[in-house]
C-alpha cells in the first residue's frame, strides 16, 4: 500500500500528508556524540516507472530538482541522529516516489528508505446546498469513479437547505446563500461550492405584437395565445411591464383603444408531464396568455364588424431558462438544474451532470494543452484536441470521445465519454483521454479557467 499524500493542498499540514513535500526522518549512527552533526547527506528520489511522462508535466510540476545530475538528488545537512529531510515530489495523480540515502553525492553504497513509497492524490473541498425539494446527488458518490483520477472529494458540512431565489449564470444568489450557510471553507482556493436548483435563468425583455380577429374570440369574448418562441417563459411577479390593444373596423378605422393591463393574465400553470410538480411549490411555467375581452370598450360592435381587425402590443420580461449543469467561467462554482420551464431532468442523469461539471472545474477540456520538453521542462507544444467541434459543430471545450459522427454534428453513445457536449443519454464517465489530461492537472486552485490558465480557454 502507498502512502497518500495530498499534493494540491498548498501551506497544508505536511505532518498530514498536505502539500507536495513529503517529509520523513533520516537515522544517523555516531562514532562518537556529535559527530554526525554538520555531514551532508545526499537523498535521491526514486520516481516509479508508471509516473506521469515528463513531456506532459512543465518544469515546476515535476518532483525536486529533476533538472540536477544525478537528477532528483537533493543534499541534506545532518543536525545529530535524527534528521528531518523535506522533497517535493511531482503533482500529477498516481505518481509514485520512494527515497534512498546515501553519504555520495553519485548514490553509492545508498540506503533505501523503508516503508512504502509515497502517491500522489489530489483532495477536492465540497460544500453543497439545495433548494427544497430539488433533485440532488451526494458529491462523495462520486469517489468511485475519482479513485482512478487520483481524486477524492471531501465534504464540508451537511447539505444545505437554500431558498428557492432566481438563478442566473452570471449572479448566482444560492451560491452567496451556500457561502452564508456552509461559512468559509477550509482550503477557499480547492473547495468547490455545487448548489442543486430547479432552473438556471437569463432574464431579460420580449416585446411582442400580434393581430386577432373577432373569429379568434370564444363566446364569452375569450382568447388564448401561445407566446410565440415556447422556450420563452417568465415569472410570476411583475411579467407584464407595457402594451396596448386596439381594434379597427373593416376599413381598418379604429373603433376602440386601451391599456392592455386590465385585460390579460397569465393562464394556469400545466399539470407537470413528469408527475414531479410536488418538487417545486411555485408551479410550473406557463407560456400562455389569457385575454378577456368582455369589459372591452366596444367590444360588441367590433365582433360585429366584416372584417374586424385587433392588434395587441405587449412588453414582457421573459426568462429563458433551463435544465443541466453550469461551471462558473471562473469560480469553483457548480450549479445545477434540475428543470427548465417545463421539463425535468431525470434524478438517474444528476450524477453525470455532477461529473461533468466537476470535469471543467478541474481543467477538462481545453483547447490548448501545454507539452513540454523531456530534460528542461519548456513547453514547446499544444494539443487541440477540443477544437474538433470548430468543425463539426456543437460546444467547444467539450470532448467528442465515443460519439458517433453526424453530417454536421455528432450523437453521444452509450460509451462516450462524460465530457460530451450535452449530457443525458451519452457515457458517465471520462474517457481514457480526459483521465490522462485529469490526472496531469495541477489542481491547486480549482475553477474553470483556474487551473491551466487562461491560455487553455482562448
Ligand atoms: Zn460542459
Ligand atoms: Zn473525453
Amino acid at each position: 500500500m502507498a502512502k497518500k499524500i495530498w499534493v494540491n493542498i498548498e501551506g497544508g499540514d505536511p505532518t498530514k500528508s498536505e502539500g507536495r513535500v513529503v517529509q520523513f526522518d533520516i537515522n544517523a549512527t555516531e562514532t562518537k556524540p556529535g559527530s554526525a552533526k554538520g555531514v551532508d547527506v545526499f537523498v535521491f528520489g526514486e520516481p516509479d516507472g508508471g509516473n506521469e511522462d515528463a513531456t506532459y508535466m512543465g518544469a515546476a510540476h515535476r518532483g525536486q530538482n529533476f533538472q540536477t545530475d544525478p537528477p532528483y538528488c537533493t543534499k541534506v545537512t545532518l543536525v545529530g541522529t535524527k534528521t528531518p529531510a523535506k522533497v517535493q515530489i511531482s503533482i500529477a495523480g498516481g505518481d509514485k516516489w520512494g527515497f534512498k540515502v546515501s553519504k555520495k553525492a553519485d548514490a553509492s553504497g545508498a540506503k533505501k528508505k523503508p516503508g512504502d513509497p509515497y502517491e500522489a492524490w489530489r483532495k477536492i473541498y465540497v460544500q453543497v446546498g439545495h433548494m427544497a425539494d430539488c433533485s440532488s446527488v451526494d458529491p462523495t458518490s462520486l469517489n468511485g469513479k475519482l479513485a482512478k483520477l487520483f481524486i477524492e472529494i471531501e465534504k464540508v458540512g451537511a447539505m444545505r437547505e437554500l431558498p428557492h431565489a432566481g438563478t442566473s449564470p452570471e449572479i448566482v444568489p444560492p451560491m452567496s446563500a451556500l457561502g452564508k450557510a456552509a461559512g468559509a471553507p477550509p482550503h477557499p482556493a480547492i473547495t468547490v461550492r455545487v448548489v442543486f436548483v430547479d432552473r438556471i435563468i437569463r432574464p431579460g425583455d420580449l416585446k411582442w405584437d400580434f393581430d386577432f380577429t373577432p373569429s379568434m374570440l370564444s363566446k364569452g369574448r375569450q382568447m388564448k395565445i401561445k407566446v410565440k418562441d415556447d422556450k420563452l417563459s417568465w415569472p410570476f411577479d411583475d411579467w407584464l411591464q407595457s402594451g396596448k390593444i386596439y381594434l379597427f373596423d373593416g376599413k381598418g378605422a379604429r373603433m376602440a383603444e386601451d391599456p392592455i393591463q386590465n385585460f390579460v393574465s397569465r393562464t394556469k400553470a400545466g399539470k407537470g408531464s413528469s408527475g414531479r410538480s410536488y418538487e417545486h411549490k411555485e408551479g410550473l411555467v406557463t407560456n400562455r396568455l389569457l385575454f378577456d375581452f368582455k369589459k372591452f370598450p366596444n367590444i360588441e360592435r367590433w365582433m360585429a364588424e366584416k372584417g374586424g381587425k385587433g392588434k395587441i402590443f405587449i412588453g414582457m420580461r421573459n426568462i429563458e431558462s433551463s435544465a443541466g449543469g453550469l461551471a462558473h467561467p471562473t469560480s469553483p462554482w457548480v450549479t445545477v438544474a434540475s428543470r427548465s420551464g417545463w421539463f425535468y431532468k431525470k434524478r438517474k442523469d444528476m450524477p453525470q451532470i455532477l461529473l461533468h461539471e466537476l470535469g471543467h472545474i478541474t481543467g477538462n477540456v481545453l483547447r490548448h494543452i501545454p507539452r513540454f520538453t523531456a530534460d528542461t521542462g519548456v513547453s514547446d507544444d499544444s494539443d487541440e484536441n477540443s477544437m474538433w467541434y470548430d468543425k463539426h459543430g456543437g460546444v467547444g471545450n467539450h470532448c467528442h470521445s465515443g460519439s458517433t459522427l453526424k453530417a454536421d454534428t455528432c450523437e453521444a453513445g452509450p460509451g462516450a465519454c462524460v465530457m460530451f457536449h450535452s449530457t443525458g443519454g451519452g457515457g458517465n464517465d471520462f474517457c481514457d483521454s480526459c483521465q490522462k489530461i485529469l490526472k496531469r492537472a495541477p489542481l491547486s486552485k480549482l475553477g474553470r479557467v483556474n487551473v491551466w490558465g487562461d491560455a487553455g480557454w482562448a
